[in-house]
């Protein structure tokens, strides 16, 4: 293990406090996935990217992660009071698809984008409808724990009678008096002993396609029941860390606590870490303000309000540039200067790759040496400090310089000595490549260039210089391309 003193804002005591698991080296890590009844938007991606980064980290470190970001495809209504439609439902319906071929597409959708952003998978990516036995156990549990109540078909959990013993509110800061306060009597609450009780079952109406069997008739599961059961099952009653997106503080992580306290008897998660949004003008990046863009615009460039196409890995740059709790806003603009970064950092790769020490007569430079050692360490400082992938990106460009000035020959390797080299070199890749998942993305660029020795083929051709046609065609030839003159024209195809 590394030595680090890594903090992590835990929302709970809204602190930073200095992490430490449970059970080291390993790490429980869950976070909240996405509901798949859509394709993921970039807003959908930033809260991913910060616990991609955090994972990449961890490894770094020295942890043993296992990382448990699930597949939400049923309970999630489309308001958050128990109301509407599910949301995969909704979709079936008006697509006349299967509820599951809704899950297939959009979870399909996530891994793709996820995959091209080089994102590291999960170590199990549970679903919702994969785990209905366990959600049944848990309202079962919590009935008999006097937590919740059976009424019409529906089971809801007792805020009232939980908040008697237990602080409801405590990871959001809000106060049950004033919620009680807030919240208006809606329709269809009727069956609800208190507004502020939340369903962890919900009874099926006739024209409702997602469907169990239970103890209290046909229904499905509420929404955050789901996450209390998976998080439970795979990382154990009492885990390290629990992520999402802020606006997942409340109501979905507060009931998360509250089931967990109320069926296992203990508080669930250590850390509790959220991200900031994505906004657009600073508006929350969201499906249903209609101001969200796809991550496949970005790469295409299909958008109104976009100049170019962006490359994955520009975007990924373009999230990294913010600390994960701070807002960031999209623009072409912002993205046009992320592409010019990232493209610098990763031209740095290409050379601190290349770079080899080479023992010389040239003096040790102790400025140099100390400029570097101190930003080799502040790299890592600013990770330790809550994952500020801002800050360090900042030091990676400083490190750049040093970088540069080797490769152009302006500071001796021997300057800075052997081992002060290799933990310039090193850091650089380790934390720009393996920490950060930027990688170089070579371009798609063979029919341009074969296209340009094909013309300078031609020409040679017109010119009757044989030797440089045969040695064109021979080059070519090392890539598996045959030249083929053709009475049209000159083209190419695979050699077989
Ligand atoms: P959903 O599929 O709506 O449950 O969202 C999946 C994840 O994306 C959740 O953790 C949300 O908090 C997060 N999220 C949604 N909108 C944004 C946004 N504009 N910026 C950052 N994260 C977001
Ligand atoms: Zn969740």
């Amino acid at each position: 293990m590394r030595n680090h003193n890594l903090k992590i804002y835990n929302t709970l005591s809204r602190t930073k406090e200095v992490f430490q698991p449970i059970d080291p080296p390993y790490v429980g890590l869950y976070v909240c996935g996405p509901t798949v009844y859509s394709n993921v938007h970039l807003g959908n991606v930033r809260t991913f990217l910060a616990f991609d980064v955090l994972c990449r980290y961890l490894h770094y470190l020295g942890y043993k992660v296992r990382y448990v970001r699930n597949i939400t495809d049923v309970g999630h209504l489309e308001s958050d009071a128990d109301e509407g439609e599910d949301k995969i439902a909704k979709k079936a319906r008006l697509e006349q698809l299967e509820p599951m071929e809704i899950v297939q597409r959009y979870t399909n959708d996530f891994h793709n984008v996820l995959d091209q952003m080089n994102f590291l998978p999960p170590s199990i990516e549970p679903s919702a409808t994969g785990h209905i036995v366990e959600q049944i156990e848990s309202v079962k549990t919590l009935i008999s724990n006097g937590l919740a109540y059976e009424a019409n078909g529906s089971v809801y959990f007792d805020v009232s009678k939980y908040n008697q013993t237990q602080p409801y509110g405590k990871l959001s800061g809000r106060v049950v008096a004033d919620l009680l306060n807030e919240t208006r009597e809606l329709d269809g609450q009727a069956e609800k002993r208190n507004p502020l009780d939340f369903a962890v079952w919900k009874k099926a109406s006739p024209e409702h396609i997602m469907r169990w069997p239970s103890p209290w008739g046909v229904g499905f599961p509420g929404w955050h029941i789901e996450c209390t059961c998976m998080s439970t099952k795979y990382l154990g009653k009492h885990f390290d860390i629990h992520g999402g997106g802020m606006d997942l503080k409340f109501p979905h992580h507060e009931c998360e606590i509250a089931q967990a306290v109320g069926v296992n008897g203990q508080d669930p998660v250590n850390y509790w870490m959220h991200t900031n949004m994505l906004t657009v003008n600073g508006e929350k990046m969201s499906k249903s303000k209609g101001n969200s863009f796809l991550p496949a615009q970005l790469f295409a460039g299909d958008h109104p309000l976009l100049q170019h196409a962006f490359s994955p890995m520009t975007v990924r740059f373009f999230m990294l540039q913010a600390h994960y709790r701070s807002t960031l806003d999209f623009s072409n603009e912002a993205l046009v200067a992320a592409r010019k970064g990232y493209r610098r950092l990763v031209n740095g790769l290409l050379v601190a790759k290349k770079l080899k020490y080479e023992p010389s007569a040239a003096a040790e430079d102790g400025k140099a040496k100390d400029e570097v050692i101190k930003l080799t360490e502040a790299v890592g400082a600013a990770m330790d400090d809550d994952l500020n992938t801002a800050v360090a990106i900042a030091h990676l460009f400083s490190l750049l310089k040093s970088i540069n000035k080797i490769h152009t020959g302006s500071l001796p390797p021997a300057a800075l000595g052997e081992e002060v080299f290799t933990q310039l070199t090193r850091t650089f890749v380790v934390f720009t490549e393996d920490v950060l998942g930027l990688k170089e993305e070579k371009p798609d660029a063979v029919d341009h260039l074969v296209g340009s020795m094909l013309e300078l083929y031609t020409e040679a051709k017109v010119n009757k210089a044989y030797d440089k046609v045969d040695q064109i065609r021979a080059r070519l030839r090392t890539i598996g391309i045959t030249v083929k003159d053709m009475k049209t024209g000159i083209e190419w195809a695979y050699e077989e």
